[in-house]
């Protein structure tokens, strides 16, 4: 045996079938309690000098197997700094291929966000100026589900990321977003004036250090649980809805990574029973302005409309939307690269998707007045 592979780490998912020279046969872990799997994270040791071919052979059955067409593994010499390296996608098998420079060596399949890097994040703002720090309640592993408040206007806005835990790209995000509410600006202090923000850095602390793509510790979507979350199935959801319910909701931006779709794009809340024109007006109006703002967004490629009356409202946009009125949106980053600017090293990066969480904020204070109750 020339190396070593292991996943024995906060975030970490992989499964060693079969080592043979410089090639290994490897399996993504299934999220517990689910049959979601798609996260890889691992570590190699040995090999160096090699050129190792890393086979995921359960890649065919992965939550998404449209999302490894294109798709190239992040590799990263210290566990920090990631680029992109060759990877291709034939048989249902995903192979990595890469010359070992250095040992150890991290392999992922997007630039992971610690659940370390979490606490630092929240430790860093809950001391800042003008920030309150509250645990809304516990996950069922026992960790804190952290809420950070700024602002003290009379609009109500809710900024959440990493639902599914597995899209570390969105709580890369919010390291923009915070930076951006929290700025001594004259806009960010014209926005923390109109509005009160409430930022969910992570929602699903439980299933991101579990090293899953898509759940919580007891295998639920909570994507899905927006209508009636319950303490035993998705506390994560029950403590922010419940919160929710206390400040009312008349903005509200919840961030995710799409794993086929190689562009950002945000999805509305088209199809909600009580769907209006003037909400679909504001929507498309912020889209238009993050657009103008940055050319790592746009609005051509994305998810399809729902019909009329047919949205999913266990969905957090369509609940919110629904149950509140005012106006949400779902916003996606590739796990592959935005096609309309590709960066060729690293595709989509933390570096862009931190730099989008500013502009989304920068957009939200041009126009916050559009977001008032009428
Ligand atoms: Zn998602």
């Amino acid at each position: 045996m020339t190396f070593r592979v292991s996943s024995d780490f906060d975030s970490g998912n992989i499964e060693v079938v079969a080592i043979r020279d410089t090639s290994c046969d490897l399996e993504i872990r299934v999220d517990k309690d689910s049959d979601f799997y798609q996260w890889f994270y691992f570590r190699v040791d040995g090999g160096l000098g090699e050129t190792l071919e890393l086979r995921i052979t359960n890649a065919g059955g992965a939550a998404y197997p449209a999302g490894w067409s294109g798709y190239r593994a992040c590799v990263s010499t210290d566990n920090e700094t990631w680029v992109r390296t060759d990877t291709s996608y034939d048989g249902g098998v995903l192979t990595i291929r890469h010359k070992v420079t250095t040992s150890p060596v991290w392999f992922a399949y997007f630039a992971p966000y610690s659940s370390e890097r979490h606490h630092d994040l929240i430790a860093r703002y809950a001391d800042a100026p003008g920030v309150r720090h509250t645990v809304l309640g516990k996950t069922l592993d026992g960790r804190p589900l952290d809420l950070l408040t700024m602002g003290e206007g009379p609009i109500s806005a809710w900024i959440y990321a990493r639902q599914h835990p597995g899209e570390t790209m969105a709580e890369w995000w919010m390291e923009g977003a915070l930076a951006a509410l929290t700025g001594d600006t004259a806009e960010a202090a014209a926005l923390r004036n109109a509005a009160t923000l409430y930022v969910v850095p992570n929602m699903n602390p439980d299933g991101s250090a579990r090293g899953h793509l898509r759940t919580n510790a007891v295998g639920v979507n909570l994507n899905r649980e927006w209508i009636t979350p319950t303490l035993e199935r998705s506390p994560e959801v029950y403590y922010v809805l419940r919160e929710m319910e206390k400040t009312g909701v008349d903005f509200s931006l919840d961030v995710h990574g799409d794993e086929a779709i190689p562009h950002v794009f945000a999805a509305g809340f088209d199809g909600i029973p009580s769907l209006k024109p003037d909400q679909t007006a504001v929507f498309e109006a912020y889209c238009s302005a993050l657009k103008a703002r940055t050319p790592d967004f746009q609005t051509q490629a994305g998810y399809p409309k729902n019909p009329p009356g047919q949205a999913n409202l266990t969905i957090s946009t369509n609940q919110m939307v629904e149950r509140f009125g005012g106006v949400g949106l779902t916003l996606e980053m590739p796990f592959k690269d935005h096609n309309d600017n590709p960066d060729p090293v690293h595709g989509w990066s933390p570096a862009r998707s931190r730099a989008l969480g500013e502009d989304c904020i920068k957009v939200l204070a041009d126009m916050i007045d559009m977001f008032a109750r009428a």
